[in-house]
């Protein structure tokens, strides 16, 4: 059992793409197969190398694996070109010359009566020597295939037209290319987006005048952004590595990808074992799936709450790289990713709330600070009971904290708030104890000194 995946390199990995990666991966995982990665770039002039890296990174970095690739079309051509003279000889393709002019008067002609439009196979027994190659399309009978997911597709061969398969120039047409490839690299399950089911009963007519076995078919259901139009750059973020930029975990992404179109009873978060080991064809659904940002957003901080600090850490990694952020003197990394993994969204989130441990701030923020700095009496009855303390752990700093409260007969939060606000500078932080102990005595004492010191 083989499986692919073969984009277009004309732009960034998209979550649809991703989604149909996945699929096409988990089924190869699952049935112990091998997954392919084909990169589709004959089309020239819209092929980049930045898109070809920019696809690589995006299955890099959501950890689909390749078995066998990435295989490039454009190093096939000789291929592609041996196929089609094989098609002109057994007389199964046919040279047309049709001009664009004459294409353009049939299109409008046929439009007028409200027909299909439809090349009218005016070249077909011209027997001509140049121009496009076009397959002859049988004009009888009807193509009729089982889709894993549509179930059965059935369409009359007269509503299909004798597709190029050859430019002037010899350069082979998308239909042709992929029914090569997927035949010489022996894919046996097509899984692809529903948006190529169009172009499989043409794909299945060349399979059989190739006499090449077919492969099964399987189309995904395409997915649809809140406002029900088919998902695209208008909904915000749609590359994946626009996720990784915003701080979301792979595996967060990975498992909310996974429930776009397929599910498994009511459960919602799968570990990638999970998704190998349950993924099954049978189990998409016909209908479009709905992109929802907020879901993955939960799913996302459920697996920052649940991964360990480690974990978190490499893939905090880029994130610190990218804005040079220091770690070295401070608390313990992962002590601090522990304090703030349960109430992190994102791995951005994150990093803001670790730049109180690591980085000195210049001012406080100052809607808050004129409101908890306006009675210097607690925080410097707290510096006091500080200065004294010599086991600096959260325990004792919160027998601190009470003790100013008890002396002063004011509650915790009179307190806590703007010792919080005093070491934090944006009052976002956890729990105050644990997070002074983390940050250290000198720091907090320092920082406790400047919020005395406010000015409003
Ligand atoms: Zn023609």
């Amino acid at each position: 059992m083989k499986s692919r995946f073969a984009p277009s390199p004309t732009g960034y990995l998209h979550i649809g793409g991703a989604r149909t990666a996945l699929f096409a991966w988990a089924y190869a995982k699952k049935q112990q197969g091998n997954f392919v990665l084909r990169i589709e770039n004959t089309d020239r002039e819209r092929s980049t190398q930045a898109s070809v890296d920019a696809i690589l990174d995006g299955m890099n970095w959501l950890g689909l694996d390749y078995d066998e690739g990435p295989f490039y079309q454009t190093q096939r051509f000789e291929r592609y070109q041996a196929v089609i003279r094989q098609l002109l000889n057994e007389d199964k393709a046919y040279y047309c010359e049709c001009s664009k002019k004459r294409l353009e008067d049939l299109r409008e002609v046929l439009m007028a009566k409200g027909e299909k439009a439809m090349y009218d196979g005016c070249c077909r027994d011209k027997n001509l020597t140049s121009g496009v190659v076009r397959f002859k399309n049988p004009q009888e009978g009807v193509v009729i295939f089982e889709d894993k997911v549509k179930g059965k597709i059935s369409i009359a061969n007269k509503e299909l037209d004798d597709l190029i398969i050859a430019r002037t120039d010899g350069t082979p047409t998308y239909n042709l290319t992929v029914v090569v490839d997927d035949h010489d690299m022996e894919i046996s399950h097509v899984i692809r987006g529903d948006d190529h089911i169009n172009n499989t009963p043409r794909q299945i007519n060349l399979y059989e005048a190739l006499n090449w076995a077919l492969p099964k078919f399987a189309h995904l259901p395409m997915i649809l952004g809140s406002d029900g139009a088919r998902l695209s750059k208008r909904h915000g973020a749609v590359s994946v590595m626009a996720y990784r930029d915003a701080g979301f975990l792979p595996e967060a992404l990975l498992n909310y990808l996974v429930r776009l179109g397929w599910s498994h009873g009511d459960q919602e978060v799968f570990c990638l074992d999970e998704i190998v080991s349950l993924f099954d064809l049978k189990d998409i659904n016909k209908a479009p799936a709905s992109f929802n940002e907020e879901k993955l957003l939960w799913l996302n901080q459920e697996y920052i709450k649940k991964s360990t600090p480690e974990h978190l850490i490499k893939n905090l990694q880029w994130h610190l790289n990218e804005q040079s952020f220091n770690t070295s003197n401070g608390p313990d990394l992962p002590l601090v990713v522990n304090a703030l993994q349960a109430r992190s969204k994102t791995l951005v989130e994150m990093v803001e709330g670790m730049k109180m441990y690591y980085q000195d701030f210049d001012k406080f923020d100052k809607k808050l600070a004129d409101k908890q700095f306006k009675d210097t009496a607690p925080l410097a009855a707290l510096l006091e009971e500080l200065m004294q303390l010599d086991i600096w752990e959260a325990e004792a700093i919160k027998s601190c904290i009470k003790q100013v409260c008890d002396d002063l007969g004011i509650g915790f939060g009179k307190v806590g708030q703007p010792f919080r606000l005093a070491l934090s500078g944006n009052g976002n932080a956890g729990n105050i104890d644990a997070v002074a102990e983390l940050i250290g005595k000198s720091i907090t004492l320092k920082r406790l000194e400047k919020a005395i010191q406010y000015v409003g």
